[in-house]
């Protein structure tokens, strides 16, 4: 089983002709309401595919928390984790221009009220899992709790996004730490001596991960561990939206590796989801069943 902690946004979007500059009001489409946060989306994700996925999480005892339970239950994951109160719903207002370009305003709400005590009192949700997959949309100190209480058999899988360095033990346990160009970039900080890669995957691992996972976007990605490093191939299709790709090629690829498969039979399956996942709108409205992932 999976165990996603994370967090659970409301996505509250408006179509803009312009995004206004400061001090400026503008007119915009009717407001549309997502299911969203990285956490959320990891979890819809994984369940969509058919894995047995619960959610640790903290929304607010409001209506967009209500929304976001919702859209967790209907989409099949186990929500017995997620906590209610302490703060508002974590929120992105989202304005989009017509050319696509967007300005985005996170408030993390009850994502940020997520704390150590939360994850050491969810215990048996831990040792129900093989898996743990963790973002960083809540506190760093939460994601260091949730290394400590890994049942001793259980896998950590971790994309930090947004990016922070982070402290070796957090590091150490990541099997793989998964970055996109952009993670990988922030994460390497000094250490970015290349453009290549290849070579972000292989000083990465340095680090202390025990398997690291460059994702490259339509170029597909790379797989690091202390087998070398290989790349999969991406699977060609028609980008329509490519917001929540990696949020899905990360569940698809952490609920995989529990079911046995090695680190690249998991990212080649997680390639297609991710593929998937960007031929139409959305976040989780555009996560594939396992039958169109696999058709793709
Ligand atoms: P993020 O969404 O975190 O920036 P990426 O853009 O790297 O991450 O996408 C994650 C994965 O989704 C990629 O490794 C790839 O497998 C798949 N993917 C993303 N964009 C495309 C695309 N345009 N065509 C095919 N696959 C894609």
């Amino acid at each position: 089983d999976l165990l996603v902690v994370g967090s659970a946004n409301a996505d509250l979007v408006i179509g803009v002709e312009r995004r206004p500059a400061a001090g400026e009001t503008v007119l915009g489409s009717d407001l549309s309401v997502h299911p969203g946060g990285k956490g959320g989306n990891q979890a819809v994700a994984a369940a969509r595919l058919g894995a047995r996925t619960a959610l640790l999480a903290r929304v607010g005892d409001d209506g967009h928390g209500r929304l976001l339970l919702d859209a967790q239950r209907a989409a099949g994951v186990d929500t017995v984790g997620v906590l209610v109160g302490g703060a508002p719903t974590g929120v992105a207002l989202i304005t989009v221009d017509p050319s696509g370009d967007n300005s985005i305003v996170v408030s993390p709400g009850a994502n940020g009220r997520l704390t150590p005590g939360d994850v050491r009192a969810a215990g048996s949700l831990f040792h129900a899992s093989r898996v743990v997959s963790t973002q960083l949309e809540i506190p760093l100190e939460t994601v260091v709790e949730v290394v400590r209480c890994l049942a001793p058999d259980s896998r950590f899988v971790l994309n930090p996004s947004p990016p922070l360095p982070l402290p070796p033990e957090v590091l150490a346990a990541c099997d793989p730490l998964i970055v996109n160009e952009h993670e990988a970039r922030v994460i390497l900080g000094d250490a970015l001596v290349s453009e290549r890669p290849e070579d972000w995957a292989r000083i990465l691992l340095a680090k202390g991960p025990r398997s690291v996972v460059v994702t490259l976007g339509a170029e597909g990605a790379l797989v690091a561990s202390g087998a070398g490093v290989a790349r999969v191939p991406s699977v060609k299709v028609e980008a329509v939206d490519t917001t929540g790709a990696g949020d899905a090629f990360t569940a698809a690829l952490a609920w995989r590796l529990g079911t046995g498969d090695s680190l690249a039979e998991a990212a080649a399956y997680a390639a297609r989801v991710g593929a998937a996942a960007v031929t139409k709108p959305g976040a989780q409205e555009s996560y594939p069943t396992a039958a169109e992932a696999e058709a793709l």
